[in-house]
């Protein structure tokens, strides 16, 4: 099923996370490497069971699901993807960009967006090789993160797997999910660290109480 995209996209950029919930760091990112990429398609996929989070403590991932929706509303070159959460069993990257070639085709070409985080523990994903060699992968700044030790990594990346890695610098936002939870238990305000559909969404669910 190709969702709501009716057209097939040339190029797409998946841009994975909890979202949990999704705010203006991940739209600010997932549009800077749009852009920069000249990029048809970002394809937001909420994560289903990551292997290395704790289940317990992440929000119903049709919640998750629904946010990002909400959140990528006014962007026509953003849509959500159900891959993940829809996927019974741990969820390895590797699986949705095999379903995600399956789907639109050999020809599209692929771009995977990781924070400076998410790119630190590479090496620990399944099957990290031939992941990325099916996709280019664009490595983006995060605050609180060295810059220097980020470009560093993607050297070591690309001459260890012969891949297409890039290194991108996005306005730096200091925004996380878990510093929104902490305000939102604490009763302090979001406004202005994500979409206001967002916002109003956590509060209807009555969400991080
Ligand atoms: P949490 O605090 O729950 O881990 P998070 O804010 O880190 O949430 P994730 O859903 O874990 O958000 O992140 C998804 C992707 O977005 C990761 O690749 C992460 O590095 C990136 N990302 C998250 N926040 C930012 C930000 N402010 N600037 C740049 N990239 C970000
Ligand atoms: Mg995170």
């Amino acid at each position: 099923m190709r969702n709501v995209i009716d057209q097939v996209p040339k190029s797409l950029a998946i841009m994975g996370g909890t979202f949990d919930p999704i705010h203006y760091g991940h739209l600010v990112t997932a549009e800077a490497v749009r852009y920069e990429f000249n990029i048809d398609q970002v394809l937001f996929m909420p994560t289903g069971h990551p292997p290395h989070k704790s289940q317990e403590n992440i929000t119903h991932s049709e919640h998750r699901y629904l946010m990002t929706v909400l959140a990528t509303a006014t962007n026509s070159h953003f849509n959500v993807s159900r891959l993940e959460i829809d996927r019974k069993g741990i969820t390895y990257t590797i699986d949705t960009i095999k379903d995600l070639i399956r789907i639109y085709g050999e020809n599209v070409e692929l771009y995977f967006i990781t924070g400076a985080d998410a790119l630190s523990h590479i090496f620990t994903w399944k099957d990290a090789e031939e992941l990325l060699k099916m996709c280019t992968f664009v490595a983006v700044t995060r605050p609180e993160y060295h810059k220097e030790e980020l470009i560093e990594k993607v050297e070591i990346i690309r001459n260890y797997y012969q891949s297409k890695i890039h290194f991108l610098e996005v306005p730096a936002l200091s925004i996380s999910s878990t510093n929104i939870r902490e305000r939102v238990k604490k009763g302090m305000p979001i406004k202005y660290l994500l979409p206001e559909s967002v916002e109003n969404y956590i509060y209807k669910f009555k969400l991080y109480l």
